[in-house]
């Protein structure tokens, strides 16, 4: 079989599902190839983990209609608290003071998957699934995709192919090219826990000695654990009963939320910032995980592939050329969300950094970093602009400003 489309895209993950949903209205052909529907096992995307989507990202789903088939589930998150186990300093963003009635929602991703699937399989896309990519060859004003569904062999021609395929992107490979990998040497415990007070929207941030974590706020009394650990550690954890995990997270977390009573089942995941050297070859674009990974705790990952989402989407609708795969279009579309990207990714890292050095100076450093964002409002403004994703100091896409592009 053959199948001639403008635009292909490889996984339909969070980003590739999000890409089709936000391309449908320019009226081109799109493509999407996807090894592993949601709700099958083994589908990275879709698993047990709950995403932080920023207010942004919100504007972002509602604008390519993607936003109500969440919507229900989506918890806001009205607070976000910082604070640093057995030391002074903590600090405290309300939305309310933003003049926001959230910072962003938790969603999780089961749910996120669901809605992305259902607006995919409802729109104009071609889909194949469950069918795997097995080479890609650049020709003059294409690229040639071979790809192995179950019932056939297909070979796409397309004018760009985006390779959307996570973090091990076997396209990247294919096209030789490297990634440059900071690895934090830790990994992350994910783990939905309910506490025995109610978390009345609060998201928390907290820098204990065996690594930063992250409490999302759960429809109902929920919250979402994202628990780091150095690595040499993470067979024994993994192996800790109920009951020890809870001591563990009681005695990491405090008694904020009461006492713990529960906790779901765990999974965990390694951690460190993947940047590719390249995002852009031969009418190949590169995108999420595929293009760059972060450290989670911030919950930085997945907002800022959104934000190219939406910025490629706009490149797109504007060329004049009608080419979505030319390459200065491409060009285009990497200087622009070239600072958006370095400074999320600063971003994500200063905090991780900053928060796990141990030394004495640098930890009364930063508790007096955290006082100075509790008494001093326009710096809790810049930080609570970062993590809306209102903070890339760059020109914001049209989606993300919840205007549609066609
Ligand atoms: C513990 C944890 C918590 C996180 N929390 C947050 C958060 O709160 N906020 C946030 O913004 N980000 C968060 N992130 C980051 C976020 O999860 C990632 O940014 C996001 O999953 C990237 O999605 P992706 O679609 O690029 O890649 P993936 O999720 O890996 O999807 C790739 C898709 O491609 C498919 N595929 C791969 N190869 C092929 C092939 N050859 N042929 C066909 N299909 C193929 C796969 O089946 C898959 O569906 C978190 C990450 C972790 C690890």
């Amino acid at each position: 079989m053959r199948i001639d489309t403008d635009i292909a895209i490889v996984g339909g993950g969070m980003v590739g599902a999000s890409l089709a949903a936000a391309l449908e209205p320019l009226g081109l052909r799109v493509l999407v190839v996807e090894s592993r529907r949601p709700g099958l096992p083994g589908q990275p995307s879709f698993d047990d983990r709950s995403t932080a989507l920023g207010e942004v990202s919100r504007r972002i789903f509602e604008a390519i209609g993607c936003w109500e088939g969440m919507a229900d589930g989506a918890c806001p998150i009205t607070e976000i608290h910082v604070s640093d186990r057995g030391r002074f300093g903590q600090a405290r963003l309300r939305a309310r003071e933003e003049g926001r009635e959230a910072f962003g929602y938790v969603v999780e991703n089961r749910r996120l998957g669901a809605a992305l699937w259902a607006r995919l399989e409802s729109g104009g896309a071609t889909i194949l699934a469950p069918a795997v990519v097995e080479a890609c060859h650049a020709e003059t004003d294409g690229v040639r995709v071979d790809v192995t569904s179950e019932q056939d062999q297909v070979e796409v021609r397309a004018r760009l192919l985006v390779a959307a395929d996570g973090v091990r992107s076997g396209i990247r490979d294919r096209l030789g090219v490297g990634v440059r990998t900071w690895d934090y040497d830790q990994i992350a415990v994910v783990a939905n826990v309910e506490p025995g007070r109610s978390h009345d929207g609060v998201a928390y941030e907290r820098f204990a000695e065996s690594g930063p974590m992250a409490l999302l706020p759960m429809p109902g009394r929920r919250c979402s654990l994202v628990w780091t650990f150095p690595r040499d550690l993470s067979e024994a954890v993994l192996s800790w009963t109920d009951e020890r995990f809870l001591d563990e997270l009681q005695n990491a977390f405090g008694f904020r939320l009461g006492r713990f009573q529960r906790v779901g089942a765990r999974s965990s995941y390694p951690l460190a910032l993947v940047r590719a050297h390249r995002q852009s070859v031969d009418r190949t674009l590169l995108l999420g995980n595929a293009a760059h990974g972060l450290h989670p705790v911030a919950g930085q990952g997945f907002n800022l592939s959104l934000r190219d989402v939406a910025g490629l989407a706009e490149c797109i609708a504007d060329d004049p050329g009608m080419d979505p795969g030319a390459p200065d279009l491409l060009a285009r579309y990497e200087s622009w969300r070239q600072s958006d990207q370095r400074a999320t990714a600063l971003f994500s890292d200063a905090l991780i950094r900053v928060f796990g050095n141990p030394l004495t100076p640098v930890r009364l450093a930063r508790n007096l970093g955290l006082l100075g964002l509790e008494l001093l409002p326009p710096a809790r403004a810049a930080v609570a602009r970062q993590g809306m994703g209102l903070g890339s100091g760059n020109r914001i896409p049209r989606l993300a400003r919840g205007v549609p592009l066609a």
